[in-house]
């Protein structure tokens, strides 16, 4: 497509996180002119637990990314859950509709891929380039740009349509008075990595650990901190150069992991009670983090990159998703889901479904016609995660308090098929139509509850 007399792209891309590169990457692939802005010069540091499960790896399948462990990517087979006195393996389901396994890769390396990718599409990308505010139709309130401050100077950028992917600030849709809803979930995490001292024990590589009690001191018998915690390990990313003759010995090799992504995050069901526990997450991760020595063998000696949180913002906890040129996507829509703040298969999902919107809307005339393909991304979106996302908030009211969560781990975790219903509901993995019994109720419960 060619961009209409004025306008710079056919559509612009406001941050390239999983979001905005996704979304860039499928409208450069379906032939629209599309110039993505970000404040960032790439390779930049991000704070993330680093962890894709098979959702977030499905929307890897749908780009074309290589996803094999000679291309850096460290695999897992499912979800290592300690509680309640409790361990227990559940592995990914076996499913139709998403692969049975989840990927691990630092995020500054992760991200700068995606960049690539969308640049390897089509998409122009400026770096560096910190968009301060939407530029407004008079007449009628409508987004038909950009202002940039770059480094050749503030700049201004037109396009019919623009696409806030910006992250969990949202200063655009802030700017245009798309506030946060407060009845929302909101969730504060923090991370650290931690080089292994040591070969990690059996097949500790090969599972997410996931902490559902948080214990300062000895577990069961010290005091119960609030909040989760993570383990996940990932591979530093392999040194150019030819691949070794013996490729499977060297994907299996323990240097190749030699680092753990370790962070601890909590969620509350709304900014107020978000407001209301005043804790200090950085402290948190470190006393929990010494607690893990005798498991991993690191000590906080070991730890490589330092602490970084960040806000996860819940169950579109900003809308309307579309509206007067501007679609917004992952964090700036406030798309992590509320069961387990994994935000980065729903960034993807959903810079993939505006993508398609948009495309679809661009080959119309603009006017009506135009409004109603793109009015279907909000649509769509609520369709296949508004439903889930309400459960979500459910999950998250009754889990806010610690005493609840201690009881269902400890009667919950040693009843197997109990467990793999919770993780494919915790993890959004189920069939959404057919399936198990498990895969139906959870379907059925996620249609009957209303998307808002
Ligand atoms: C500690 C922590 C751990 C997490 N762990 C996981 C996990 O293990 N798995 C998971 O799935 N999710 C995880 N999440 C959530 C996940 O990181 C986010 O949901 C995800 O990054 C959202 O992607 P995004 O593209 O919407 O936003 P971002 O990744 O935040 O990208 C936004 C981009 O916009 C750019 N930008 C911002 N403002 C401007 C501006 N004014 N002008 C130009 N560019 C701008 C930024 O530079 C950035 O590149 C975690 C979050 C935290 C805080």
């Amino acid at each position: 497509m060619h961009p209409s007399s004025g306008d710079d792209a056919d559509v612009i891309v406001v941050g390239a996180g999983p979001a905005g590169s996704t979304a860039a990457a499928h409208l450069a692939g379906a032939g629209v002119t599309t110039l993505v802005l970000d404040k960032a010069v790439f390779p930049r540091a991000k704070a993330c637990g680093d962890g894709l499960t098979p959702r977030a790896v499905k929307e890897l399948i749908y780009l074309g990314l290589p996803l094999g462990q000679a291309d850096g990517w460290t695999r897992n087979r499912g979800l290592r859950v300690f509680g309640g006195g409790h361990r227990l393996e559940l592995p990914w389901p076996a499913l139709a509709s998403f692969p049975d396994f989840g990927l691990t890769m630092p995020r500054e390396e992760f991200d700068l891929r995606l960049v690539r990718h969308a640049r390897r599409a089509g998409a122009e990308v400026v770096e560096n380039a910190n968009v301060t505010a939407p530029l407004l139709d008079r007449a009628n309130g409508r987004v038909v740009g950009v202002v940039a401050a770059t480094a050749a100077g503030e700049r201004r950028f037109r396009a019919p349509v623009v696409v806030a992917a910006d992250g969990v600030a949202a200063r655009l849709a802030t700017a245009i008075g798309r506030q946060k809803k407060a009845n929302r979930p909101v969730g504060v995490a923090v991370r650290a990595r931690f080089r292994l001292p040591r070969p990690p024990r059996g097949d500790q590589l090969e599972w997410m650990e996931s902490h559902l009690e948080l214990w300062d001191g000895p577990a069961q018998t010290g005091k119960l901190m609030p909040g989760y915690g993570w383990v996940f390990p990932e591979a530093p990313a392999p040194a150019a150069g030819p691949a070794p003759a013996d490729q499977s010995a060297a994907d299996q090799s323990p240097a190749r992991a030699a680092v753990v992504n370790v962070g601890v995050g909590s969620v509350a069901s709304s900014a107020q009670a978000a407001g209301a526990a005043k804790v200090n997450y950085r402290e948190l991760l470190t006393r929990w983090a010494a607690g893990l020595s005798p498991a991993w063998g690191f000590g906080l000696e070991d730890m490589i990159d330092r602490p970084r949180s960040a806000a996860l913002p819940m169950a579109f906890n900003r809308q309307p998703l579309y509206a007067r040129g501007l679609v917004l996507v992952g964090d700036a829509g406030g798309m992590v889901s509320p069961f387990d703040g994994e935000g980065i298969a729903y960034a993807m999902q959903s810079g993939r479904l505006a993508a398609g919107a948009i495309a679809q809307a661009l080959a119309r005339p603009k006017g009506d016609g135009r409004e109603a393909a793109l009015r279907t991304y909000p649509e769509l979106m609520k369709e296949s995660l508004g439903g889930y996302f309400s459960l979500g908030r459910v999950f998250v009211k009754l889990i806010e308090h610690p005493q609840v969560m201690r009881v269902c781990t400890r009667y919950g975790l040693p009843r197997p098929t109990l467990m793999k219903l919770v993780m494919k509901l915790l993890s959004d993995l189920y069939e959404p139509r057919g399936g198990d019994w498990m895969d139906r109720t959870i379907a059925t419960l996620a249609r009957m509850a209303p998307a808002a």
